[in-house]
């Protein structure tokens, strides 16, 4: 079976340079792999995603040198896909269809203020304690939770090798639809990745809390889950991750300085400790670095990320 990644970027603000980062490694991987890159647009936050974004984003990827194999390009973009979060509401119904056939999901009417009230003091996410489990709510009009089991979850991460995760004392029931109807990230992330056949996911460290909980709802829609890689994110100078909300410097200010796309690349792979010098770097260039060598940190595992994958 050939290996299918994806980059899936949310529409929620314009690409900066730990997306560069990021491609680096999914187109990387892919090509070293012989496999192939679907795009996607991740835009369930009807909310704050914007169909302006998704130009942009298309835009920028392919000035970058970045072309997928699958999925979205700036000759489709705007168009329905299949492709695209917002286009996805029947494949959606049916999963849940699925989920609810089963007795996995329930609905739920406290509100945020509430389940705040309910937590645990200390660190970590926002934690539901289950108080609507058994009131048999309709789901209809109300946030519709899913039944995590009690069990913890065991996964293997390329980088850090054998990972375990609880999500019941993590995120407790999690959300797969809120109030209004508007789909979670975990539930389109889980239901995308299946309809497009997606077997290994790339992704930055700050997903990897997530991961246990998107293998609980592989199970139950009895699809297998796929393997993962969580690499390093890029950080500003006061330590923060970039990212658009903290309005990074996006790639589309930069292209209007004047930049090469070869720049933009360089200094992305310079951030991410990729080059040891800042230098100028086409894509094709970057996808000849030997980066993906980099021995993981799990498992005393001596073989880098490439060989850990399969085939
Ligand atoms: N849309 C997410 C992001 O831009 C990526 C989600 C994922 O890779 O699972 O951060």
């Amino acid at each position: 079976m050939s290996l299918v990644t994806r980059f899936a970027p949310s529409m929620t603000g314009y690409l900066h340079l730990g997306h560069v980062l990021h491609m680096l490694y999914v187109w990387g991987i892919a090509r070293a792999k012989k496999g192939k890159v679907l795009s996607r647009i991740e835009d369930h936050d009807l909310a704050r995603s914007r169909p302006e974004y998704e130009q942009a984003i298309l835009s920028d990827m392919e000035w970058l040198g970045f072309f997928p194999d699958l999925g979205m390009t700036t000759s489709n973009a705007l168009v329905p896909s299949p492709y695209r979060q917002s286009d996805g509401a029947a494949f959606y119904e049916d999963k849940l269809a699925k989920l609810v056939e089963e007795g996995r999901v329930y609905g739920c009417e406290c509100s945020r203020k509430e389940i705040l009230s309910n937590q645990k003091k200390g660190p970590g996410e926002l934690c539901y304690s289950g108080t609507c489990a058994q009131k048999k709510l309709p789901l209809k009009g109300h946030t519709v939770r899913f039944r995590c089991s009690d069990n913890e979850v065991t996964f293997h991460d390329l980088a850090r090798g054998e990972c375990h995760q609880m999500p019941k004392e993590q995120c407790g029931d999690f959300s797969l639809r809120d109030h209004t109807g508007q789909w979670t990230y975990s539930f389109c992330c889980v239901c995308d990745d299946i309809r497009h056949g997606i077997n290994l996911v790339i992704r930055g460290q700050d997903i990897f809390s997530s991961t246990g909980r998107q293998i609980q709802l592989f199970e139950k829609l009895e699809a297998p889950a796929p393997d993962y890689f969580h690499h390093p994110l890029l950080f500003n100078d006061t330590g923060q991750k970039l990212s658009k909300r903290q309005r990074s410097e996006s790639i589309t200010q930069l292209r209007e300085t004047g930049i090469s796309p070869e720049e933009v690349i360089g200094r992305a792979a310079f951030a991410g400790g990729l080059l040891s010098e800042p230098h100028p770097l086409s894509m094709n260039d970057a996808m000849a670095l030997n980066y993906l060598e980099l021995k993981g940190d799990g498992d005393n595992d001596s073989s880098s990320i490439l060989q850990r994958i399969n085939p």
